[in-house]
Formats: structure tokens, C-alpha cells, sequence
């Protein structure tokens, strides 16, 4: 079953409002085995807008519009589907009942442009809205399900789940989905691709995305099948054969992030970390702290971004920075040292590089960092370069850090 969205508004249109509803959407559509063919973004245009829905029920067995819905004269989406699929607009005075009720919930007086909300496509049915004063649309056009959803993602979201979900599912043949995720660092996106295509392109039953983002790739595996057993049995030679391949740089199995992987590994070895940053200026420490509970095994650290913040609160000698600069082997052992040693933690990481995009030298060019890993048994140091913008160099600092210590716990 083929599944398209429109995003109507025309503040999606302009440079400070982009469209995420469709995202969650493509989700749940896909999470019922729905693929998404085709989305758009239309302005509040009554033309342009009845033009888009024809021919997306003209083509796709389920549609959805998103937004419009509101009670100003730029909320158009209504109209619009009526006029597409040659249906009248019928006034419901119940429904503006509902919404006077709202309005006298929150203490206010009912204004008479919400009479438009109360308007419902002929033969649909009005699907109640909790969280807003729009109600929702649901009708069957032909082969096609047309759904009719408010703009805001706080309303959207649980009214498609509420009555939404149920429905398109019993227009579907009754099947199970399964999945594997796996999320990998250190890699880069083609060289996972050449890695495991060979493997998944072998399965045309199971769908197969890759999704990157800075040294880390997810791959999701899909499939669909009448039972669960089936599903599942259907996944697990593919699987096994892309868990061998990846190995140790697999670092997530349901989908967890890096920080929340390393997090499991230290409360599992009732270990605790500090860390210390210079270029990553507090990355590293947000991203270890967004896990609920990393107060567990996190004990803090130091943001010691100039030299003599290293030398005060690391305790880095001033000849060391002198002889071999900041961005250096022995300056980030000493920092991971310094910081392991002053508060106290079994492990500690250091970030210091050049984040870009000035600075560098000859031998240390722009992009170049060094993360130190001190442990109970000995300190490690890597030199990592990253091509990218200042903001690509932090983030793949942060990763490559939180992995040297997934590997060294693991
Ligand atoms: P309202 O009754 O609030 O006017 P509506 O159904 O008419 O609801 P819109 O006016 O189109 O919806 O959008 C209201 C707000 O919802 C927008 O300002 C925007 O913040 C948010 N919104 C609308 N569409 C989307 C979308 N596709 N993705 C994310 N946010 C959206
Ligand atoms: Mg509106």
C-alpha cells in the first residue's frame, strides 16, 4: 500500500519553519509495513492546494494533509478536499458546540470564526481532537484513505495514533513487521555500504536503511510477513551474517546512542568517568549527561578551553604546553590524567584539537585532535584528523571518544 503526505502551510515555505510532522508520519506508515511514494509542502494556496490533492488521490491508496485546519481565512485545507473529490461541505453545529465547550474550559468566549472548524466533508467522519479545537477528518474516496490531521505536532501526533492507526490498519492485510537496528561508530557511510550490501542485497524480502550522521551509521533491517515467527525467522540469517561483519563496532543493538552504550558498560563495571575538553568546549560532558542516571558512573569534569585554565585545573605543567603546544600527544594524556586524578574517576577522557576553521599548524593541521583515555592500568592517546566544518570536527571528536572507551571497557 502506497502512502503520500502534504504539509500544508505556507510557513513551511520560508526559511525558519520546516515540516516534521511528515516525519513522524513516514514513521507509524511504515511501522504498519506503509511506504511512503511521494510529500510535499504546499502554501496556503486554495488552488494550488485542491491541484496537489486530486492528483495525490488520483495515484496513492492513502493520503494526508496536515495543518490548515485552524478557523482564519488562510485554513484552507477543508475546502480544498471537498472541492478535489467534488464533495459538499456540511455545517455540524455539535462540533462548535465541542469547541465553545474548550473555550469555556479555558475561561474564554467562543469566537465566531471557529464556526469554520465546524464544517465537515460529506461522508466523512470527524475525528475528535483533545488537545485543539480542529477536529480531525477521515474519509474514503474511491480506493483511497484520506486523512485531514491539525498542523500542530502536539494535536497531530496523538490523534492520528488514537484514530488514525486503527483504522488504516484494517484496511491493511493482517501482517507483523520486524526489525533489527544496529548502530556503528567509527565507520564511515560507504564503507559500512561496501561492507554489507553484498548481504542485504541478497534479501529482496527485507528492506534495508542506512542512516548517517558523524561516525554513526544506523541500519535498520525490515520485513513483513502473515506472523511474528515468520517475520522474525526471516531476519535472523541476514542479521547474523551483518553482526559478523561488523563485529566490535557495533555498538547498539535497540537503537540506543553511543553516550547511553558507554553508560550501560560503566554501571555494568561499577566504573565511574571525568572528563576534560578544550576544543569540544562541554560536547563531550552534554552528551554523557543527556542519559537519564549517568550520575551513576559520571562524576564531572573541566572545560579548560586556554592554557593556563589547563595549567590551574589540570595541573599541566607550563613547560609541557610550552615545549609541545596544546594540541598535542603528551597535553591530552596529561589533561585525561589530571582529570582521572582530580576527581577521582576510574576513567577519564580528553578532547583538545583544532576545531577549524582557522588554526593548525604544518604538522598538526586544522581538524586534527588528540583524545586521551587515562585508565586504572595506563593512558592512550589518539591522533585523529576530521575533514569537515568546526561543528563536524566537535561531533566527531565527541564519538571517537566515547568509543575509545566503549572498546577499552568492552
Ligand atoms: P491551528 O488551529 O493552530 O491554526 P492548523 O491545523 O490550521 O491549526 P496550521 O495553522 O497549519 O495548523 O499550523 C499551526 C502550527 O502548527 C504552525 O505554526 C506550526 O508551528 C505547526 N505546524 C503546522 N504544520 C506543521 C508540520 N508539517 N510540521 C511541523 N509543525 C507544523
Ligand atoms: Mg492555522
Amino acid at each position: 500500500m502506497n502512502a503520500e503526505i502534504i504539509a500544508v502551510g505556507s510557513e513551511m515555505l520560508t526559511p525558519s519553519r520546516i515540516d516534521t510532522n511528515s516525519l513522524h508520519l513516514t514513521a507509524e506508515l511504515n511501522r504498519l509495513g506503509v511506504e511512503l511514494v511521494s510529500k510535499c509542502i504546499v502554501g496556503d494556496d486554495r488552488v494550488r492546494l485542491t491541484d496537489t490533492v486530486r492528483t495525490a488521490i488520483a495515484r496513492s491508496q492513502v493520503v494526508i494533509l496536515t495543518g490548515g485546519l485552524g478557523p482564519t481565512e488562510d485554513d484552507l485545507t477543508r475546502e480544498a478536499v471537498a472541492e478535489a473529490t467534488g464533495r459538499a461541505l456540511e455545517y455540524h453545529e455539535e462540533i462548535f458546540g465541542w469547541i465553545r465547550e474548550r473555550f469555556a474550559r479555558f475561561g474564554r468566549p467562543v469566537a465566531e470564526i471557529n464556526r469554520r472548524q465546524a464544517w465537515v466533508i460529506a461522508g466523512a467522519e470527524v475525528l475528535p481532537n483533545p488537545n485543539g479545537t480542529a477536529p480531525g477528518l477521515w474519509l474514503r474516496h474511491g480506493e483511497t484513505a484520506v486523512m485531514l490531521l491539525p498542523g500542530p505536532p502536539h494535536e497531530m501526533k496523538p490523534l492520528f495514533a488514537a484514530e488514525c492507526l486503527p483504522r488504516l490498519a484494517a484496511l491493511l492485510p493482517a501482517q507483523v513487521i520486524a526489525t533489527r537496528f544496529f548502530r556503528v561508530a567509527g565507520m564511515g557511510e560507504s564503507d559500512v555500504d561496501q561492507l554489507v550490501a553484498p548481504v542485504y542485497t541478497s534479501y529482496p524480502d527485507m528492506a534495508t536503511t542506512i542512516l548517517a550522521a558523524p561516525g554513526d551509521i544506523q541500519l535498520h533491517l525490515r520485513t513483513r510477513a502473515a506472523t511474528a515467527e515468520e517475520a522474525e525467522a526471516r531476519l535472523v540469517e541476514p542479521a547474523a551474517r551483518i553482526e559478523a561483519l561488523l563485529g566490535e563496532r557495533i555498538y547498539s543493538r535497540n537503537g540506543d546512542p553511543l553516550e547511553a552504550a558507554v553508560g550501560h558498560l560503566l554501571r555494568a563495571r561499577a566504573a565511574t568517568l571525568a572528563v576534560a575538553e578544550s576544543c569540544t568546549g562541554g560536547m563531550l560532558a552534554e552528551r554523557i549527561t543527556s542519559v537519564a542516571g549517568s550520575s551513576d558512573y559520571f562524576r564531572g569534569g573541566f572545560l579548560t578551553y586556554l592554557d593556563e585554565m589547563k595549567r590551574d585545573l589540570l595541573g599541566l605543567p607550563a613547560g609541557l604546553l610550552a615545549e609541545h603546544s596544546a594540541v598535542s600527544e603528551p597535553v591530552a594524556r596529561t589533561m585525561a590524567e589530571g582529570a582521572r586524578a582530580r576527581c577521582r574517576a576510574d576513567y577519564a577522557l580528553s578532547v583538545t584539537g583544532y576545531a577549524g576553521p582557522g588554526g593548525g599548524t604544518e604538522t598538526n593541521p586544522t581538524g586534527t585532535v588528540f583524545i586521551g583515555l587515562a585508565m586504572p592500568e595506563e593512558t592512550r592517546v589518539l591522533r585523529v584528523r576530521y575533514v569537515g566544518d568546526r561543528n563536524r570536527v566537535r561531533t566527531m571528536a565527541t564519538q571517537t571518544a566515547l568509543d575509545l572507551l566503549r572498546r577499552s571497557l568492552a
